[in-house]
């Protein structure tokens, strides 16, 4: 079996299409070289090797030594050098890597062949004796670094104390003596370490190619892998590369660098890298000395930097990809010693797929799948200055709920966070948990901190609406609003001290991070997304309740309404006395005059929205919460609004217990509470109604509206409320005598609900499924304590996904693949959507193009993130 592929002189026996075998490293050299690039000539031995060794208890295939020995004698042939000749030595580099690039995660090994003999040789031969030995004492110490497992620091504390006592700063300024005595001290060192450097050059080969192999198992990298999602049989292992060394330390014509064809922070278009002269590869990394900028090259050695321009060119034309270059030039002399995709920002993902679609060099669809939806997220958000944040203090970390970077004086609480926010302080908002009391103070922060809490927690999803950065369920943190501090480990924070969160990693970060502002979306992202719309089958939505949401989300590119939760109107300031009374109300007269004063604001509010949409869909849906969250809890709470409600302290307590559930997320919620005082149906119709009558008559804006009831578990629930809804619909309709068409339809989020899908959708004109609270009753997992143990499912892999974030295909899924083709059965043209978290979701975007629904709604901030998904998933 042919376990060695050879390369030289423009013939390569590998190509870049053999990654699995060669790896990256290995199958690039072989494809470099047979395009006609100057890399110096070796051989790869396969990566089938590696998982023979570790198949075999670390032998090798008997085939593996004369390959080896073979390949050996070609790399003489092709170089005119032999290996450990004193008289004219070739020496290689022995080198990692496998078909996942996994960057300084296994070993390589430069200069290998020299002994005390051949070093001789390669002084003579080139005439420098500095060189040689610059040559030697590297060798030395990467041998025993990798190979024989010295502590690397003993050679480095060796060389800085013999450039202490020469009283130089830079080794370039060691000499040829200085060199020689610096290789006896490391010799010493192996001796200490009782390790024998070996002499033999064929010893020293198999040493390291063990080595190389070896590293494939070192904890890095098994921590690489681990980190990266690559599992143990996704690759074969490492392959070893053999290279014959070109020496970037023969003098200032000589040195070594790193250019990538395109500036990877930014995606503009010009090389962009960094050249260290006389040295070799690790010296760029190491940081020893300080490299040039790569412009320098053309000051330095315009020939070599053109001809690297032209073989950039050249290969980025190749592989249709910014690519990321290893190259050392040799008295002048340029070779190339890697190449392979460049790794990018975000901001520059984005801007290099699309230049390249205008410079012709990749298709649209290509460009589309080029990008990541979180790339396109990320550069609508703040970032923090990176300088800073690698400088800040990180103490805790949370779950990301919502990204984006926040800087600002910590406030308990949201009555105080809107007042300072209102002065134009910067805060962040830490609770342990939010409520919907606490929106105005959450809008007026610059982020939110919770302690407590999941993905799904109140704090998460209006942040994510808000496009605000959240870190919820930092469980390390105690937070004690009332006596104005929070607590980590012995780390506390007082009120009015700055904290920073990064709500795209889930940091942290003790004072203030400067944060950077994020583009929008102009200029390539917007082009990418346009091109995303042509392509995409799947309609994109918006979960919306005010115009201001509604207008971002529509900037956005949004096309419609998928949810509009009403219950948030009802939260505010003017609002919540006139709910309360409602609630308090023991008649139903009582209740509608209640409510009759509600049905004025609650009817702009429509008309806000309906506004911005501009004849696109809106869905609307009913009130929702179970109706203790519109009520105080405290007794101190009670007492002050019965004051402001005229009633008696023991009235409202008494309406506060009875009110009281064990399990409010299955208790009286949802369709339940209209059923059981429909003139809040009535009410909230009259005010969608007439809204879209009014901008009709008025600005002759068309309105489709949706009215969507939540919580429906039996087709009769959707009949009883169905029939008053229409009722006070048509009645106004004819009073005003307009034209208009309306909906009615449900929430599929009650597991009954899907699986008799047909029977509602006798009634239901539209479905729309709830994916919160379907994923909630299917699992049986209350999304508010999923805290507790979620985390050890993920970590123990009985799960593999946080079902509240990305679907769970094979159960709930296949509830909302059920109910639509049972709604279907029924109603053929029955319009079907998503309105929970997973509408913005990648992973659950693509599951719900396959299964043909026709829109997914999500938060404003998410909505390009779905436009490009959806795209992907059509392609
Ligand atoms: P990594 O995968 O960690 O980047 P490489 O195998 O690419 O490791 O080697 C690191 C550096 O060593 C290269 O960038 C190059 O500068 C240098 N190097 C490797 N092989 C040779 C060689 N044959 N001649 C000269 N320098 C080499
Ligand atoms: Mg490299
Ligand atoms: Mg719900």
């Amino acid at each position: 079996k042919k376990y060695v592929y050879f390369f030289a002189n423009g013939k390569a026996e590998g190509r870049a299409d053999m990654k699995d075998i060669l790896g990256g490293k290995g199958a690039n050299l072989a494809e470099m070289t047979n395009l006609g690039i100057p890399v110096p000539p070796g051989f790869t031995i396969s990566a089938e090797v590696c998982k023979y060794y570790y198949d075999h208890g670390r032998t090798y295939p008997e085939e593996l030594k004369e390959q080896v020995e073979e390949a050996m004698r070609r790399l003489e042939e092709v170089t005119g050098k032999k290996f450990g000749d004193p008289n004219n030595p070739l020496l290689v580099s022995v080198r990692s890597g496998a078909a996942i690039s996994m960057p300084g995660m296994m070993d390589t090994v430069l200069n290998l062949g020299l002994n005390d003999e051949t070093v001789k040789g390669l002084a003579k031969l080139t005439n420098n004796e500095r060189f040689a030995y610059d040559a030697y004492r590297r060798f030395l110490q990467m041998f025993g670094d990798v190979v024989l497992k010295i502590p690397h620091e003993k050679f480095e504390k060796a060389l800085e104390e013999l450039k202490k006592e020469k009283g130089v700063k830079l080794d370039t300024e060691l000499d040829a003596e200085d060199l020689k005595k610096l290789v006896e001290r490391y010799k010493q060192i192996y001796k200490e370490e009782g390790k024998e450097f070996p002499q033999d050059p064929w010893k020293q080969l198999w040493l390291a190619i063990d080595a190389v192999f070896g590293s494939w198992m070192n904890e890095r990298a098994i921590k690489y892998r681990q980190i990266h999602g690559i599992k143990e049989g996704d690759l074969l292992g490492t392959a070893v590369n053999i290279v014959a060394m070109v020496f970037g330390n023969m003098g200032e014509d000589s040195g070594t660098g790193v250019a990538f064809t395109r500036d990877p922070n930014t995606g503009e278009k010009k090389p962009y890298g960094e050249f260290l002269p006389n040295a070799q590869g690790e010296d760029v990394v190491a940081g020893i000395r300080t490299p040039l900028k790569l412009e320098e090259l053309k000051n330095r050695m315009p020939e070599v930097y053109n001809q690297l321009l032209e073989i950039m060119d050249k290969l980025e034309k190749h592989y249709r990809d910014m690519q990321d270059i290893e190259f050392t030039v040799e008295r002048g002399k340029l070779y190339i010693l890697q190449t392979r995709n460049g790794k990018r920002t975000s901001q520059a993902a984005i801007r290099i797929a699309v230049d390249m679609v205008h410079e012709g060099l990749i298709t649209k669809e290509e460009a589309i799948l080029r990008v990541r939806p979180e790339d396109v997220e990320q550069v609508l958000h703040p970032v923090f200055d990176p300088k800073e944040k690698a400088q800040a203090k990180v103490i805790a970390k949370g779950l990301p709920a919502s990204p984006g970077a926040a800087t600002g004086k910590v406030v308990f609480n949201a009555k105080k966070a809107e007042e300072l926010g209102k002065a134009g302080e910067q805060v962040i908002l830490v609770r342990p948990e939010t409520s919907p009391e606490d929106v105005g103070g959450m809008a007026a922060a610059q982020g939110i901190l919770t302690s407590r809490g999941g993905m799904t927690s109140h704090a998460a999803v209006v942040a994510r609406g808000m496009g605000k950065p959240a870190v919820v369920g930092a469980e390390s943190i105690e937070v004690h609003p009332e006596e104005g501090y929070f607590k980590v480990g012995d780390v506390v924070v007082k009120e009015g001290e700055w904290i920073s969160i990064d709500g795209t990693t889930g940091e942290v970060l003790l004072g203030k991070v400067t944060t950077i502002k994020p583009q929008g979306l102009e200029g390539p992202v917007a082009e990418l997304l346009q091109w995303a719309d042509e392509i995409r089958r799947l309609g994109v939505r918006t979960n919306a309740d005010i115009p201001r949401d509604a207008e971002v989300a529509r900037k956005f590119g949004a096309e419609g309404i998928g949810l509009c939760r009403t219950e948030h109107m009802f939260f505010e300031k003017d609002r919540i006395p006139k709910v309360r009374r409602m609630i308090l109300a023991k008649t139903k007269e009582e209740r509608e005059k209640a409510l009759d004063e509600l049905l004025p604001l609650q009817k702009e509010d429509f008309k806000g929205l309906f506004r911005v949409m501009k004849g696109l869909p809106v869905t609307i849906r009913l009130i929702d919460p179970p109706l203790h969250e519109f009520l105080p809890q405290e007794d101190e709470q009670i007492k002050e609004v019965a004051e402001q409600m005229g009633v008696s302290f023991e009235e409202l307590k008494n309406v506060v217990e009875n009110l009281k559930e064990l399990n409010p997320m299955l208790g009286h919620r949802g369709c339940r509470l209209t059923i059981t005082y429909p003139e809040i149906a009535v009410m909230q119709t009259k005010a969608i109604i007439g809204a879209a009558i009014e901008l009709k008559k008025e600005e002759g804006i068309d309105v489709i509206p949706e009215i969507m009831i939540p919580l429906v578990g039996h087709v009769n629930e959707l009949r009883y409320l169905k029939k008053i809804i229409k009722e006070t619909a048509d009645a106004l309709i004819k009073e005003a005598g307009v034209e208009l068409t309306y909906k009615i339809g449900t929430m599929i989020e009650v597991p009954r609900a899907a699986v008799t899908a047909h029977q509602i959708a006798e009634e239901a004109e539209f479905f729309s499924f709830g994916t919160n609270d379907l994923t909630q009753m299917t699992f049986g997992f209350s999304r508010d304590d999923v805290g507790k143990f979620l985390p050890e499912y993920l970590e123990k892999g009985i799960l593999e996904h946080d079902p509240f974030k990305t679907l769970d295909y094979d159960g709930v899924g296949e509830l909302v693949r059920m109910g639509k083709e049972k709604g279907r059965s029924t109603r053929p043209d029955l319009k079907v959507g998503v309105c929970g978290e997973h509408g913005g979701d990648p992973r659950s975007i693509l599951f719900f193009d396959k299964i043909g629904l026709d829109y997914v709604s999500c938060s404003p901030y998410r909505v390009p993130v779905a436009r490009l998904a959806a795209a992907q998933a059509a392609l």
